[in-house]
């Protein structure tokens, strides 16, 4: 069959993009790997509710999903941050208020890690998030990670620490690992770091939706119910000059005007493609790496920790479970508990079984929010590390040498083909927002393609 468009990957990014192109009247196929839409927005039940497996939080200047999820009528409550945190760093242990977990650094470091953020904000103020490789310091900023970028301006063990906790926390890999003209793009993209780190209000972790997310997803999908094609992961592209053939696991050919391929980068690189991809563009693909996080969630009876003024939000460095949040709805009457094992601490208890993890986030809750912590009435998680159509989360991130070398073909077709994903947003790139900013932007592609014929 033919049509105007396919689009490879039902997240948000290509549900986005096919809803686009169908509203314009537009004939569409989407092809989805998994039996489910949604990608790294992923439904799941503990204790009887529905709730989130993958992403679940709304920010500020997020504002596509704010209206996407305020059409749908859904409803959002904040993230509980009211009374004490917990935090244990470099052998200190500590509550604070909120969620204003730096104080365990002591005045002197907090002073050094604001400067840090304000040299952070000076290098972004002249980073187009377009095209960060035009930063007048793009290259240097390239060679760096953000470790030693952070050790060539603080020799504080605990300000490095953080820095790493940091990258652990939002990135879910090292901070050795990352880029440092890599890290300001993201951070700049978002609206500036300390966005990216808070729940409260301006926060990135700042809204929850009553009965999850994922519910918007599914709302895409049924508009676009008839043009779905699950259980159909793509496996070859071919294309001439005028038409793309795109063949599934199961040996169907669909073929189309455009292809627009909303996946993770690492697994675009696994399409067998023909003609073969550039070196530069199958280098931009590959040398992208997901981060490891796997999600727990612990039901409990009640939010026990409200009555000693906790508010579940805990930060440690001394066990793989962190960080962890209250994400009990209003009203009801079980407490809820979502937290990370991410980065070198995720990979590792993939390693172990569901409930030798469910045993180190107990044994980290109770530490923290005491002896009745040792009782949840269930326990959930999702090992995102072990999925084949995402192969890590929460995204792709850079290592140095890449956005400066092959960056600029992030966005740019390759023949017919359009590129879309979370990883492609100069918008809030890596949470879902950027994932629909990409299926605006490859939808207005295609169509503007569409009508040149
Ligand atoms: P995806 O959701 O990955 O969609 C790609 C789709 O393509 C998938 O459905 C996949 O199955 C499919 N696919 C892959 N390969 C093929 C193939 N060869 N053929 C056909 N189909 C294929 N973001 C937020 O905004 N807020 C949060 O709170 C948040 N927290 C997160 C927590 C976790 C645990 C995780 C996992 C992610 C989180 N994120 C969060 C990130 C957010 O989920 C992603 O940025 C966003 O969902 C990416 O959407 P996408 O459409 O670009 O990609």
């Amino acid at each position: 069959m033919h049509t105007d468009a396919i689009v490879v990957g039902a997240g948000f990014a290509g549900l986005r993009t096919a809803q686009r192109l169908v509203a314009a009247g537009r004939s569409v196929t989407v092809l989805e790997a998994r039996d489910r839409v949604g990608g790294r927005i992923c439904p799941g039940e503990i204790a009887g509710r529905s709730i989130d497996l993958g992403g679940m939080w709304l920010g500020p200047t997020q504002q596509r999903l704010d209206q996407l999820t305020s059409e749908i009528g859904m409803q959002r409550y904040p993230t509980w941050l009211e009374g004490e945190c917990s935090i244990e760093f470099r052998g200190r242990f500590g509550r604070a208020p909120g969620e204003d977990f730096d104080r365990i650094l002591g005045t002197p470091n907090r002073l050094r890690l604001l400067k840090l953020n304000w040299e952070l904000e000076r290098l972004c103020k002249n980073l187009p998030v377009t095209a960060p490789w035009d930063h007048p310091k793009a290259d240097e900023l390239d060679a760096q990670t953000v470790a030693s970028w952070t050790a060539q301006r603080t020799s504080s063990p605990d300000v490095q620490h953080l820095m790493n906790l940091v990258c652990q926390a939002v990135f879910c890999t090292e901070a050795r690992e990352l880029s440092m003209l890599y890290f300001a793009f993201y951070c700049k993209a978002a609206g500036g770091l300390l966005v990216l780190l808070a729940g409260g209000p301006g926060g990135a972790q700042n809204f929850l939706f009553d009965g999850g997310l994922h519910q918007a997803a599914q709302h895409l999908a049924d508009d676009l119910a008839g043009h779905i094609e699950l259980d159909a992961p793509v496996v070859a592209v071919e294309q001439t000059e005028e038409r793309v053939s795109v063949i599934t696991a199961g040996g169907e050919t669909h073929t189309a005007s455009r292809l627009v391929l909303a996946i993770p980068p690492p697994l675009a690189r696994e399409i067998t493609w023909a003609p073969g991809l550039s070196q530069d563009r199958a280098r931009l693909l590959a040398r992208q790496t997901m981060g490891s996080t796997i999600k727990g969630w612990l039901a409990y009876e009640t939010p026990f920790w409200r009555e000693t003024q906790h508010n579940a939000f805990v930060m440690t460095d001394t066990s793989a479970f962190s960080p962890a949040f209250d994400a009990t709805p209003p009203g009801s009457s079980i407490g809820l508990i979502a937290g990370f094992f991410e980065s070198v601490e995720g990979r590792s208890v993939a390693e172990s079984s569901p409930q030798e993890r469910r045993d180190i986030a107990i044994s980290t809750l109770v530490r923290h929010l005491g002896a009745r912590a040792a009782h949840p009435i269930d326990y959930v998680d999702k090992d995102w590390t072990a999925e084949q159509w995402s192969r890590g989360c929460y995204g792709a991130t850079m290592p140095p040498g890449v956005l400066t070398t092959v960056g600029h073909l992030m966005r740019t077709p390759f023949g017919l083909v359009h590129w879309a994903g979370t990883e492609t947003a100069t918008e809030w790139s890596g949470y879902v927002e950027g994932a629909l900013e990409s299926g605006d932007r490859a939808a207005r592609e295609v169509l503007a393609r569409l009508r040149e014929r």
